[in-house]
C-alpha cells in the first residue's frame, strides 16, 4: 500500500524526534586536513629549487635532497605532490617529503605544512 506524502513527513518527524535524544553533533575533529596542504607546485619550487622539464602528467625531475645527487634521480608530480627517488631514497608524498627533509614527525610535518586543525 502506497503511504500518502502527509503520513511520511509525520513519520519523518517522529524519527527525528526520537533521535534528537541521542544526537550529539560532532564537533570538527582537531587533525589532518589533506585539503589544506600547500600547492604541490608552488611547494616543490620552494624545496627544490631549479626543477626539470615537467611531463604532459605532471612529473618533473630534480636533484634529490636525501642524497648526494650528481645526475637528477628524483622525480616529483607538481599536481598530486608525490614523488620518488630512483637511487633508492624512497618515495612518498608531500608530508612524507616534509619528514623526511625536516626529520619530523608525521603530525609534525603536517604542522608545519599548515594541514593541521579542525
Ligand atoms: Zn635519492
Amino acid at each position: 500500500m502506497r503511504r500518502a506524502a502527509s503520513d511520511t513527513r509525520e513519520y519523518r518527524r517522529r524519527r527525528q524526534r526520537r533521535l534528537g535524544a541521542y544526537w550529539v553533533k560532532p564537533r570538527p575533529r582537531e587533525g589532518f586536513n589533506r585539503e589544506r596542504l600547500p600547492d604541490p607546485a608552488a611547494y616543490y619550487a620552494r624545496e627544490l629549487g631549479k626543477l626539470g622539464r615537467i611531463s604532459g602528467d605532471g612529473w618533473a625531475i630534480a636533484h634529490c635532497p636525501f642524497h648526494n645527487d650528481v645526475h637528477p634521480s628524483f622525480t616529483v608530480n607538481l599536481r598530486h605532490g608525490g614523488w620518488c627517488c630512483f637511487r633508492g631514497c624512497g618515495k612518498g608524498d608531500l608530508v612524507m617529503f616534509q619528514q623526511m627533509k625536516y626529520g619530523q614527525s608525521f603530525v609534525e610535518a603536517a604542522q608545519a605544512l599548515g594541514a593541521w586543525g579542525r
